[in-house]
């Protein structure tokens, strides 16, 4: 089963300006091992590995901290640079307030904020203190927070006046493990959120007294420093657990994944909220000594590329639903901004379509690079690399250090791995790896369940062709299987893109007495497009010649949006629930305009 439909995209070395860490693919991964790697990490003076230690005060180490760590542009204009030797006291005096209020090594502190400063020094200065932190999106209700509150025991929680008095306050007595709020704000705002209770604190109050000068104690690297909750695509999300020494992975997929050289201005639009955000919006540039842009402003399209130019972007770390809405947009929006600086663009999150990679060639001169991972892996996986060609539509090889298999699980409870190429099973991971998960909070079993003959099965199907690249098919729980064919909706929703008038694309299966399944298509159009019968047929018929009959949609409805998760996932199973009259299961993530 073939996906391509889109020629090659060929690498031409002697036309980027900075030459690929990555060249030669075969050789790195043949030599390739994590022990070798470890000295990539300084390690902690007092022993051991400590996440915070290296993204931020080995560069004082190395004599590197007037180099900007942080540019962040405020909602209001405003802008602030932190070089690395300002992170570095920033996040000490974190830490020493920490320590001040009595929080102790494992202890959790929640991180609830949008993008400001105090978000990035309270996440390394909690990492520094050895505490484990748990960074939630700030557009979360307040069920969603308490939840994952409870569930990770919540010991701090920094956010700022506004969404303590919204979301937070009337938590408290559900939270009783939750013994310091610290709240970021104008002086007004804090006095009157905190109202005179004791275990509200200014941030300012509290942090600026403290001391520049902290000593990160001896870190285990299996300790546990990061609790991720997943996107709940698929269902209830889960809390997983990362630990200090993932950072190797955070440095080794930067190097290589993202190609980060020294001089480089990196920018990764996701919110710290997720994964990504905090993986590589924070830890691994940093970790790399590049410079992070952090725009604390919602997204949308036309300030992205205002970004992209202002700041002189370098390397920018992006995802599928972004890369639609630029596309529905269309290039003229790009017109007038200078954007001569960008040399490598990638994308994560959900299946890029080709159509969105070719694009990327077309606005940019560049293509996107698309590359898989997900909240357990802790890291990039599997990724399309600087000095390799792109096969549009695929998600890459996997990363120096990563084996990847395509695998079946067998009758005795096993896994098979299936070497025929272009057969569809179940990715795998090879165990271990630095930023595997270490555990999903409370949930040991559906940990255990995850790990067959020494192989992680991720839940998702793909397949490998005879060139070693990986193709997305689809979820496990979103394939569709209709007439004895097994369809996968990425490759359904891809043909659908291919027309001009298609934004978006969602594909579920509805139960047939005749077939099981047959494929339904959701679809949302482009400014100027017009929902009716007749370009319903037209998509249909399309549909029809790209993929043939047994796997083209029977049935395609318009919707002015589909419904996504916060993260930005389109979420299948809540069109395929309220098609079906089902029960919708956990919203805590579904953007909240879609909330019915
Ligand atoms: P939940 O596990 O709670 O349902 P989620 O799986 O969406 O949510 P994340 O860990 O944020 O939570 O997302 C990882 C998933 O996103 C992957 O398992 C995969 O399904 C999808 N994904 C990520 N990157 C890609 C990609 N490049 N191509 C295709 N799918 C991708
Ligand atoms: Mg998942």
């Amino acid at each position: 089963m073939g996906m391509q439909s889109m020629p090659r995209i060929v690498k031409d070395l002697s036309a980027m300006p900075v030459r690929p860490h990555l060249l030669d693919y075969p050789r790195t991964v043949a030599d390739f091992n994590w022990q070798a790697t470890a000295p990539w990490l300084d390690g902690l003076p007092a022993g051991g590995i400590n996440i915070a230690y290296e993204a931020v005060d080995r560069h004082l180490a190395r004599g590197r901290g007037a180099r900007t760590a942080i540019r962040w542009r405020g909602k209001d204009g405003s802008r602030r640079d932190l070089s690395f030797a300002d992170l570095a006291q920033a996040t000490n005096r974190f830490a020493n307030a920490l320590s001040a209020l009595g929080v102790g090594p494992g202890e959790r502190v929640f991180v609830l904020m949008g993008r400001l400063p105090e978000l990035y020094m309270a996440v390394l200065g909690a990492l520094k203190a050895r505490c484990v932190v748990s960074p939630l999106f700030s557009a979360f209700g307040p069920e969603p927070i308490a939840t994952r509150a409870e569930m990770g025991d919540a010991r701090v929680m920094v956010t700022t006046p506004e969404l303590y008095m919204r979301k937070v306050k009337g938590l408290r007595e559900r939270l009783p493990g939750l013994r310091h709020v610290i709240l970021v704000g104008g002086a007004q705002a804090v006095a009157a959120a905190a109202a005179g209770d004791p275990s509200v604190h200014d941030w300012h109050t509290l942090v600026d007294a403290c001391s520049p000068d902290f000593t990160i104690a001896a870190t285990d690297p299996e300790s546990m420093a990061l609790l991720h909750f997943t996107s709940g695509t698929t269902g209830r999300p889960k809390g997983a657990v990362h630990v200090h020494g993932a950072v190797l992975a955070h440095a080794v997929t930067g190097y290589y994944a993202l190609d980060l050289h020294e001089d480089d201005v990196f920018w990764c639009t996701a919110d710290p909220g997720w994964v990504t955000g905090t993986s590589y919006g924070i830890i691994a540039p940093l970790v790399q000594g590049v410079t992070i842009v952090v725009v604390e402003a919602e997204f949308d399209a036309a300030t992205w590329y205002k970004v992209l130019a202002r700041e002189r972007v370098t390397v920018w770390y992006t995802a599928p639903t972004a890369i639609r809405m630029m596309m529905k947009l269309g290039t003229e929006a790009l017109r007038g901004h200078d954007l001569s600086a960008l040399r490598f663009m990638s994308s994560v999150g959900e299946p890029l379509n080709p159509e969105a990679v070719v694009w990327g060639q077309q606005a940019f001169g560049l293509p996107f690079h698309d590359n898989w991972w997900q909240t357990e892996t802790g890291g990039i996986m599997i990724a399309n690399f600087a000095a390799l060609d792109i096969l549009p539509g695929s998600m890459g090889k996997p990363l120096p250090g990563i084996t990847a298999a395509i695998v079946r699980r067998t009758e005795g409870g096993g896994v098979q791995p299936v070497d025929t190429p272009d057969t569809d099973g179940e990715l795998a991971l090879k165990t271990p790896w630095p930023s595997m998960m270490r555990g999903y909070l409370h949930e040991d079993e559906r940990y255990r369940k995850c790990f067959v003959d020494g192989w992680y099965l991720t839940g998702d199907l793909a397949h490998r062709d005879a060139q070693g690249y990986y193709w997305f098919v689809g979820r496990a729980d979103d394939v569709i299987k209709s007439s004895g064919h097994l369809i996968g909706p990425f490759e359904v929703e891809s043909a659908l893109m291919e027309h001009p008038a298609v934004a978006e694309a969602a594909v579920i299966g509805i139960p047939d007495a005749m077939a099981g399944e047959v494929v339904k298509a959701f679809v949302a159009l482009k400014p100027g497009f017009e929902a009716g019968e007749a370009l319903r047929r037209e998509l249909l018929g399309h549909a029809r010649k790209r993929l043939g009959a047994a796997v083209a949609p029977k049935d395609i409805e318009f919707r002015l949006n589909l419904p996504k998760t916060r993260s930005g996932k389109i979420m299948r199973r809540l069109l395929k629930a309220r098609e079906l009259g089902l029960p919708e299961g956990d919203l805590s993530t579904l953007e909240s305009d879609e909330k019915k």
